[in-house]
């Protein structure tokens, strides 16, 4: 095909191709820009407990873009992790949630909320990550207790003493740390055992295929109760029916988060459905679908 296109030419990329990596290159040199634009921001999803109150929420990234809207985190976190802008940027959602517990901690319904940020490889292996954290919630006054950081099984790929010399010292000062989408990765059990984690979460490919699977059902129960088994809290990622909310509940997960109790939204939206004031504060407002259960 290259060939076809002339003796003297070679073309590497069909039109079809060129037009992908245009848009790749236009995309990095837009990413460049997001930060200095204030073109960044968080939405924020709840995390429920088993009673449907709410424990905390995620901060999730989001890309308003001046022509393409809102990007979401699938297009465009591979390429800032690929030119290294995910420092930058994870440092940016630290620095907004941590922001964010700050506005919280004024009123006796939101304070013990927590916000869990998700944090990339390529941010945790920087020398300085453990300063840099510190430095942040120094900075805002934020209160480390309320701060999850959700680390990915793909950091155990590198160095094991290194990621725990880093999550001890940061745990010292009360921050917590969470494994995301666990089950889906390299894991070996042996270094999960030495990390001082509070927390697993339940990839949403196993909630989402439990109730049609029995493989992946025995997943979940298994990640359950090795959880349980450490100590550690779980969470249950992508529940979207009162069924599967009911399953888990059923196998003794205790904390769950999907679209059944919220999808990611700006932080105005959360505080309306969920921090109610008076008795039913911190309560999921009755919705017809969860009275079922
Ligand atoms: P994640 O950390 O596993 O976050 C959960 C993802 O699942 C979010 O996608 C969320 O919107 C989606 N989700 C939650 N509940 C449901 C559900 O019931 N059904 C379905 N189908 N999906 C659900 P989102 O916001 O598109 O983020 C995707 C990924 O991007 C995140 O996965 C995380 O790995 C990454 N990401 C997001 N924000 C950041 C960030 O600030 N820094 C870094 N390094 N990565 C981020
Ligand atoms: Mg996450
Ligand atoms: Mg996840
Ligand atoms: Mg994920």
């Amino acid at each position: 095909e290259a060939k076809a296109a002339g003796r003297n030419t070679f073309r590497f990329f069909s039109p079809d191709m060129q037009d992908v990596l245009d848009q790749i290159a236009m995309l990095e040199t837009d990413l460049r820009h997001a930060l200095v634009r204030r073109e960044l921001l968080l939405h924020y999803q709840p995390i429920v407990n088993g009673d449907g109150s709410l424990a905390g929420v995620e901060a999730l990234m989001r890309w308003q873009h001046p022509r393409r809207g809102l990007v979401y985190p699938g297009a465009f976190i591979s390429q800032a992790e690929k030119s290294g802008l995910i420092v930058e940027f994870g440092e940016w959602a630290l620095e907004t949630a941590c922001e964010q517990l700050v506005a919280w901690s004024r009123d006796a319904a939101t304070e013990p909320l927590t916000i869990a940020v998700n944090v990339s490889a390529r941010q945790f292996r920087q020398p300085e990550f453990t300063q840099r954290v510190l430095h942040i919630l120094e900075r805002t006054g934020a209160n480390p207790r309320r701060l999850k950081l959700e680390l990915t099984e793909s950091m155990l790929l590198t160095d094991v003493d290194d990621l725990i010399r880093k999550m001890s010292q940061l745990k010292e000062r009360g921050v917590g740390f969470s494994l995301d989408d666990f089950g889906t990765g390299y894991s070996s059990l042996s270094y999960l055992k030495k990390l001082p984690l509070d927390q697993l979460k339940i990839d949403r490919s196993f909630v989402q295929d439990m109730l049609l699977t029995p493989h992946a059902s025995s997943i979940v129960r298994t990640i359950v109760s090795l959880a349980q088994s450490m100590g550690l809290q779980v969470v249950a990622e992508g529940v979207e029916t009162a069924e599967q909310w009911a399953a888990l509940r059923k196998i003794g997960c205790a904390t769950f988060q999907g679209y059944l109790f919220g999808k990611p939204a700006a932080v105005e939206d959360i505080a309306a459905q969920f921090i109610l004031r008076g008795e039913h504060h911190g309560r999921l407002p009755r919705q017809p679908q969860l009275a079922l259960v």
